[in-house]
């Protein structure tokens, strides 16, 4: 995307004519913004043309608000797969409409967008700080998820007859997009009803966010995975651990694990592509050199290796081939060919990552998301997520959260740190 396409106004649903019930603390600014471009070059044009460079509005509370907290209901729904830090903020946007506006009726929409449609009979949960109250310890949802799409018209009756001011969607980019259309379906209706998404993506795949939650606690529990698999490594003759972890289009956790465990050898991700016989050759040359190696693979690296295998899920998505365990027989196979004794142990964490509780710093980052999503709904704000940039909190219209995803840039630092870190070829083919 270039400059021209960043727009980052967000859509309002009118004039805040209530004095905000907060009292502590500091009232963001209606024109605060927070600058995308940090590289100062990125900012010269801007600057020689006297021009304003592009900038996302800040997150907060506003000391007048929209809504009338003593008169609408909340909903809170959770969609897509588990990732940590869900439940945190659930929490974090029930206490903060409770405790910060004074709302009164929360409702807690069960089993994702399905929740949401009324003839499909899922009661919704009435949220409140009692029974979040410890929600934060555990891992996975309390309003449990689902996949596949629902009518937007039939959410937006339901949503319409509960008298729902705002909708909280926690969820990744398609629940983000499905997000957009009840925002796009209650706009079109002329109704008062504020939809902000609250991005989840373990991966950390959204654009314009710099960091989602639960990330953080994907990397830390990745890395018992990666110790296990050098520990099994070093523990055979010609030992190798590979690791497959999460990372569909994005290698972000692939890349930061081999970061935090500097035992990791080869980091393969999606947006590098390498061939088979170029990771077997360097693999011989390092089992010659030093008698072990680890091998971290997300997901969604090396499918230009495997037969699509033409499936999509509820939702649309594409089923990936198993990356994984196409590597471990590749590599076994190559070996037991050769006539080279190796060990190879494969570890595939995934499920046991995702469903982990938060660890502190993605708590923190839940709880504040959570705040901020609360603050920006009370103040009318509409078809946004709450984002993370520059080190601020910001709000992001949800059409540009979802238009492309963020990926690592194979000449970016960060993939010249993983290339410095492992010692891996630049170019494995
Ligand atoms: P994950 O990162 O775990 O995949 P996700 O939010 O992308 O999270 P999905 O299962 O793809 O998970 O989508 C969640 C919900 O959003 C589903 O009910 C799905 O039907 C709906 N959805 C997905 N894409 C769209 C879209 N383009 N428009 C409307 N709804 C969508
Ligand atoms: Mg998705």
């Amino acid at each position: 995307m270039t400059d021209q396409d960043l727009d980052f106004t967000i859509e309002r649903l009118g004039e805040c004519r209530f004095p905000s019930p907060m009292r502590k603390g500091r009232f963001a600014g209606d024109g605060e913004r927070i600058m995308y471009h940090s590289r100062f070059d990125d900012m010269k044009p801007y600057l020689a043309a006297g021009a304003e460079p592009p900038a996302l509005e800040l997150a907060g509370p506003r000391e007048r608000i929209f809504f009338d907290p003593a008169t609408i209901a909340c909903g809170i729904v959770t969609c897509g797969g588990l990732c940590p830090g869900i439940n945190n903020v659930i929490r974090a946007v029930v206490l903060s409409l409770y405790h910060h506006y004074g709302v009164r009726r929360i409702y807690g929409f069960r089993y994702g967008y399905e929740g949401l449609v009324k003839r499909l009979g899922h009661n919704p949960l009435d949220l409140t700080p009692e029974v979040v109250e410890r929600i934060g310890e555990m891992g996975g949802t309390i309003l449990a998820s689902s996949r596949g799409p629902q009518d937007p018209a039939e959410m937006v009756d339901n949503v319409e007859e509960l008298g729902i001011g705002i909708l909280f969607a926690i969820g990744g980019d398609g629940t983000l997009k499905g997000a957009g259309k009840i925002a796009g379906e209650a706009a079109r209706r002329g109704r008062p009803i504020s939809v902000i998404g609250i991005p989840k993506t373990i991966d950390n795949d959204i654009s314009f966010i710099q960091t989602t939650f639960g990330f953080e606690t994907a990397v830390a529990e990745a890395k018992l995975a990666t110790y296990a698999a050098n520990t099994e490594a070093l523990g055979a003759k010609n030992g190798i651990g590979l690791v497959k972890l999460m990372g569909r289009d994005s290698g972000f956790i692939a890349a930061y694990t081999a970061l935090v465990d500097s035992q990791v050898n080869y980091c393969l991700v999606p947006e590098v592509p390498f061939t088979l016989p170029g990771l077997l050759r360097s693999l011989e040359e390092r089992l010659t050199a030093r008698g072990h190696a680890v091998i971290v693979v997300a997901e969604g690296a090396g499918q230009e290796l495997l037969a699509a295998t033409g499936g999509r899920d509820a939702s649309g998505n594409v089923k990936l081939g198993d990356i994984g365990t196409y590597l471990r027989d590749a590599i076994k196979e190559h070996f037991a060919r050769s006539g080279r004794e190796i060990n190879l142990k494969y570890i595939d964490p995934s499920y046991i990552i995702r469903s982990q509780p938060a660890n502190p710093h993605d708590s923190a980052l839940c709880l504040l998301l959570g705040h901020n999503a609360v603050h920006a709904g009370m103040a009318g704000r509409t078809n946004m997520v709450v984002g993370f940039w520059n080190n601020q909190f910001t709000h992001v219209p949800i059409d540009l959260a979802t238009r492309q995803r963020k990926k690592i840039d194979p000449d970016g630092w960060l993939w010249s740190s993983v290339l410095a870190s492992t010692g891996q070829p630049r170019d494995i083919r």
